[in-house]
């Protein structure tokens, strides 16, 4: 089967591997669709490191392609399926004790091109098979489900971490896709005032069609002096962090009441530093709270709820489509932030998603 394998710092390559074997409780999709997640540009770039040999990308959706021993009662060949990009197995100590990303121990619900193959591929091997596929609804699309095994899953979960009530104030620092959708989980929640931020004024704009009621450019004013403004010197009731980075971490911070949360979901390197004046001393009652992408098959199945009963609708994230055969084209796009880029599908199968993919291009003109 065709692949994108990652052989080290910026080398990516689609090659033809071995297609997967289901053991018991496994089994194999054939994926319609997948994309690019930035934590896959942090691990091409080295900031993360997974093996060399691995095959990349973490949010699948594709049809059932072969059935391990023992998942016959519950699925059958031809479905269709979304997977997490967090895979728990149910069944260990953390799971039982409901943190279910953290499956085995620190991040370790976070399998797919990661400690196993992903996405980026025809086919992907599905571990822990009954507590993770997830069946799509005829009514609903590839496109409309492809945002929900990791960028919806964790934005969302930043507002719910961060338990968000009914006419709470809450601020997003960052709208990229994740922040968009922790936009969108707080409005989901009830949140009154609604401040989503972020220097690029295309994403300010897609903040206000996720919910954000008011949005505010960093590079253009004091983040946490507007927002205390706001907020009748208070600060927010609910910050959410969907950037990683000391500035946001600490802005957030600054920007949140005495009692209220800090929700996490940026991934960061080096030293986080908690300026003593921005935790009232360490007095402050407040709380900082991470998540990892809440997966298995439950939390797919509630998200494409959402979806089908339109609730909420992420199709307008994906703003580019691409070959499984051009990755490196869709990589050098979404990795520079070029051309207005949100989030990008990839397809294997070009044809049957109406592209043609670069090489075949040449193919026929040659
Ligand atoms: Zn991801
Ligand atoms: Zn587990």
């Amino acid at each position: 089967m065709k692949a994108v394998v990652f052989h080290g710092i910026n080398d990516l390559r689609v090659e033809e591997v071995r297609k997967p074997q289901p053991k018991p409780g496994e089994a194999v999709i054939r994926i319609t669709a997948t994309t690019i997640c930035g934590t896959d540009v942090h691990i091409v770039k080295g900031e993360y490191p997974v093996r060399p040999g691995l095959i990349l990308g973490h949010e699948p959706v594709g049809i059932i392609e072969e059935l391990g021993a023992g998942l016959g009662a519950e699925y059958a060949v031809g479905q269709r399926v979304i997977v997490g990009a967090i895979t728990p197995c149910g069944q260990c100590f953390y799971c039982l004790n409901g943190t279910h990303s953290q499956c085995h121990g620190p991040l370790g619900g976070w399998r797919f091109g990661n400690t196993i193959n992903g996405a980026w591929a025809e086919y992907l091997l599905v571990p822990d098979a009954r507590a993770n596929l997830a069946l799509v609804p005829d009514t609903l699309t590839d496109e409309q489900v492809l945002m929900l095994p990791d960028i919806a899953s964790t934005g969302i979960s930043g507002a719910e971490s961060g338990n968000v009530r009914t006419g709470d104030s809450v601020a997003v620092f960052a709208q990229g896709p994740i922040g968009l959708c922790a936009t969108l989980g707080a409005r989901l929640r009830g949140a009154a005032l609604i401040v989503g931020i972020d220097p690029v004024p295309e994403r300010r704009e897609m903040a206000r069609r996720f919910g954000a009621s008011v949005t505010l450019n960093p590079a253009e004013c004091d983040v946490v002096a507007e927002l205390k403004r706001m907020t009748e010197g208070r600060g927010v009731d609910v910050a959410i962090e969907a950037l990683g980075g000391q500035p946001t971490f600490e802005a957030a911070l600054r920007s949140v009441r005495p009692g209220g949360i800090l929700s996490s979901l940026g991934v960061y390197s080096g030293k986080l530093v908690a300026p003593y004046e921005a935790v009232y001393a360490g007095l402050g009652d407040q709380r900082i709270v991470t998540t990892l992408c809440p997966g298995g098959k439950e939390r797919m199945r509630r998200l494409m709820e959402m979806v089908a009963t339109r609730r909420m609708d992420l199709t307008p994230l994906v703003t580019h489509r691409f070959a499984l055969d051009d990755l490196h084209e869709a990589f050098e796009l979404f990795s520079h932030q070029r051309d207005q880029v949100m989030k990008v599908a990839i397809f294997p199968d070009a044809q049957a998603a109406g592209l043609r993919s670069r090489a075949e291009a040449v193919a026929v003109q040659g």
